[in-house]
């Protein structure tokens, strides 16, 4: 087991920030910690990287305890904090070799991590001259050159324009290949495109725990959609999947389909085959976030 998390409880005064929280992670999982603001997903991430500590409750990492063995825990642990702390001044050369020398890494190691993690052509810049994406993949670097088996990435995403979401989830993806990664965003979508499994978070409490493959079985997907003409509610019903239509008005339809697969092209499909033009498709909901809603609302 990489990560072992039984009865934590965390109090900040007289607030409970973790309320007896238990969950376990095998080794080579990628999963995501899942919760709204203030759910408590940093203070779960800082004692298990043995920042703060607990009140209650133990913590194992890699099989050591995060309060009797936090050396040996953080050198299992490699961490990206939220507001990842770069030194902006410094060349990405000298702020990893400023974190090598504190795990006393070889320059051989820091010349594979700057690959790994694509940095190669602006490793020679200073990192206030660096893309948020290229930022992160710096902070990246860092959490990786003491090669640790637990990667813990506090919401690694934020702030990202979608290209460099794209680049840096793929980066995660690869590196979870050979590593547990436990990372904390409050966005579903991140979770469905990156995790194998979803731990959600909310006051304080775990109140789901479930593989995506758990998640998406009997996924429902919500769709409105305009036509140009009127049509009748039996030929509506013939689309595949459908399990409700509703007339909402005009020729505007509320689609309900118990599938995964995304509708939109079977009901462009639908709408050639019967002569129909469509004026707007749109996805309202699915399945992950309506069940993300109601279990934190
Ligand atoms: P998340 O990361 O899910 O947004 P946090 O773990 O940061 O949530 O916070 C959980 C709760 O604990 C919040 O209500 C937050 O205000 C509170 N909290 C976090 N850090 C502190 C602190 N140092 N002192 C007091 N309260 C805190």
């Amino acid at each position: 087991m990489s990560i072992e998390v039984k009865d934590v409880l965390k109090v900040y005064g007289k607030q409970k920030a973790l309320n007896k929280v238990n969950f376990a992670i095998q080794s080579g999982e990628i999963v995501g910690f899942l919760g709204p603001n203030g759910a408590g997903k940093s203070t779960m991430m800082k004692i298990l990287t043995t920042y703060i500590s607990q009140n209650e409750g133990t913590v194992k990492v890699n099989g050591y305890d995060t309060l009797t063995n936090p050396l040996e825990v953080k050198t299992s642990i490699g961490y990206l904090p939220e507001h990842n702390p770069l030194y902006l001044d410094l060349f990405v050369k000298e702020y990893l070799n400023f974190h090598a020398s504190i795990h006393k890494v070889s320059e051989e190691r820091i010349s594979e991590v700057v690959d790994m993690v694509g940095l190669t052509p602006e490793k020679g810049k200073k990192i206030n001259q660096l893309s948020k994406g290229y930022r992160q993949r710096v902070g990246l670097a860092a959490a990786l050159l003491h090669d640790p088996e637990v990667l813990i990435l506090d919401e690694p995403t934020t702030g990202l324009d979608p290209n460099q979401l794209m680049e840096i989830r793929g980066l995660i993806q690869e590196i979870g290949k050979t590593k547990t990664v436990l990372l904390s965003t409050h966005i579903m979508q991140e979770v469905e495109a990156m995790c194998d499994r979803v731990i959600i978070i909310n006051k304080g409490e775990i109140v789901a725990d479930k593989t995506l493959e758990e998640l998406l079985e009997n996924q429902e997907q919500i769709i409105e959609v305009e036509f140009d003409l009127r049509i009748e509610k039996q030929l509506i019903n013939q689309i595949v999947h459908i399990k409700k239509a509703d007339n909402i008005f005009d020729n505007t339809w509320h689609l309900v389909f118990e599938t995964k697969e995304d509708m939109r092209s079977k009901i462009f499909d639908f709408a050639k085959e019967n002569g129909l033009k469509t004026l707007q498709v749109q996805i309202k909901s699915n399945n992950l976030e309506s069940l993300f809603q109601s279990l934190t609302n």
